[in-house]
């Protein structure tokens, strides 16, 4: 007699044997004569259904055991008689290990919206919704570590806490110790940064990107796959306060081979979760046709979520440059008849989320790729196309999430990357360590950042990204 988890028992149980299943009740039906409660542990999409023969033997015990509560089994293994499930547990003990007050537990047996489960986002995780969503966020995670082992990449962790706002990507979160009540000025009134713990102006990161590519000067072959923080007052279904980005650097790459990267490692990861999570994608993707059901015609998506991955995995990406992308724009119905809330009209304009969406949606109906966006939309650090005006710059954009993925060759040559950091006002005395790269053997080299919820939320079809990270941090929550 052992003890298993659900996933083990349905997977792998032999009938007849004898066995130990803990987890938590979903449902029961009581008569007099037999009961059923399903369990559910979490471990996989399915649940365990157990028999209870002579239910009087049980009453009192069945009388606690309501949805929520935890409860201890030890049965036999035998073939269902019921159509739902194959092999069910036939109970010689039942205990309670401990109840859910059923006035009080918020999580019943019936539909919630996600916005009551954010609000008991403590809780949220005992939903068939929320343990689909967050095995695949977990089976991602790993596809992704497992794709860049493969290829001879190496994990790298760069650090939370950094000194430099050069990147430029986004608003800091400041770190410091001090005492908010009497913050230390210097003689002109500014804040004396030389008296905080680092004798330095210090944030959380944005990007790890700088210094990934310290890393693949080294090592060729870099990621890193971490926390990063942007203080931005974006209150949109697409950004978080606090996010993971997963972000490889590779020495000798070039944009194109940036791309190849970029879609090998989308589609590997959409894979791996068809072939492993194939029940979970199931429920999702009718989850979504259910919710999709009560919105009007044309907020719908086109394709089931299914649909929408294998597309991914099956078919090649549009790959166009900022130009066509422009002139797609600027040419369309929609821009003529004013319809975009940014209207296209010069060159070099920023794309923006309702472009994206009209690109991959309406244009392509897939994912694309645009390439070499002008210099003076980008960082500083992308390398300068011959012409002066474009950089080698990439961006993924998904069906329903607009950009996914940004990236670039990065500027090798130490002359040019300092002219940029003029014109920028960009101090060289900060990046002293970055600029030494290109000094000392510097190689073109290339890299991207993935938003990982923000794939996590185009495999679940989720459409907020609060709902695809455990814990979610955006403007005024910081609960749990
Ligand atoms: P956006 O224009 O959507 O705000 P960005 O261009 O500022 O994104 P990058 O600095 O290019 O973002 O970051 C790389 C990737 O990280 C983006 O392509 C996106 O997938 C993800 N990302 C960026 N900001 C956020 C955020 N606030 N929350 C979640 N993911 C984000
Ligand atoms: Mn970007």
């Amino acid at each position: 007699m052992y003890k298993v988890i659900i996933k083990e028992i349905l997977d792998q149980g032999q009938l007849n044997q004898n066995y130990i299943v803990q987890g938590w009740v979903r449902n029961k039906r009581v008569s007099k004569s037999i009961s059923f409660i399903t369990i559910t542990d979490g471990t996989c999409f399915r649940e365990l259904q157990v028999v209870i023969n002579n239910s009087s033997d049980f009453d009192s015990i069945l009388k606690d055991l309501n949805t929520g509560a935890s409860v201890s089994v030890h049965g036999r293994l035998v073939q269902s008689e019921g159509s739902g499930q194959k092999v069910e547990l036939e109970a010689q003990q039942v205990d309670l290990i401990c109840q859910s007050h059923p006035d009080e537990y918020p999580i019943q047996p019936k539909k919630h919206n996600l916005e009551f489960l954010r609000k008991n986002a403590h809780l949220r995780m005992k939903t068939r919704t929320f343990g689909s969503v967050f095995r695949i966020r977990h089976g991602l995670s790993f596809a992704i570590h497992q794709f860049f082992n493969n290829k001879n990449f190496f994990y790298i962790n760069t650090p939370i806490i950094t000194s430099s706002d050069a990147e430029g990507a986004g608003e800091m979160f400041k770190v410091s110790n001090f005492d908010f009540k009497s913050i230390p000025l210097d003689d002109s009134g500014n804040v004396d940064y030389t008296k905080d713990f680092f004798s330095k102006e210090s944030n959380l990161t944005v990007s790890g990107q700088l210094e990934a590519e310290l890393a693949a000067m080294g090592l060729s072959r870099v990621y890193t796959f971490g926390p990063t923080f942007r203080a931005e007052n974006s209150n949109t279904s697409r950004h978080l306060s606090e996010f993971w980005m997963v972000e490889p650097e590779v020495a000798f790459n070039k944009l194109a081979d940036n791309v190849e990267l970029a879609k090998d490692l989308l589609k590997f990861s959409c894979n791996y979760i068809y072939n492993n999570f194939h029940e979970d994608l199931e429920f999702l993707s009718q989850r979504k046709h259910n919710e999709e059901k009560n919105l009007k015609k044309e907020l719908r998506s086109n394709t089931t979520l299914i649909n929408s991955i294998e597309n991914i995995i099956n078919n090649d990406f549009v790959n166009i440059k900022y130009n066509d992308a422009f002139n797609i724009l600027k040419n369309s119905k929609k821009n003529k008849k004013k319809k975009f809330q940014f209207l296209i009209s010069d060159w070099g304009a920023d794309l923006q989320s309702e472009h994206e969406k009209y690109l991959v949606e309406k244009e392509f109906k897939s994912p694309v790729i645009i390439t070499d966006y002008p210099k003076k939309i980008k960082a500083f650090y992308m390398k300068l196309n011959d012409d002066n005006k474009t950089v080698a710059a990439m961006d993924v954009l998904f069906p329903g999430i607009g950009e996914i993925i940004g990236g670039s060759q990065r500027e090798e040559r130490l002359d040019v990357l300092r002219s940029r950091m003029l014109d920028l006002s960009i101090s060289e005395k900060e990046l002293w360590w970055y600029l030494d790269t290109r000094k000392f053997g510097s190689v073109p080299h290339s890299g991207f950042g993935l938003g990982f919820e923000r794939l996590v939320q185009f495999v679940t079809g989720m459409t907020n990204i609060r709902d695809v990270i455990p814990f979610p941090r955006y403007p005024n929550h910081l609960e749990f």
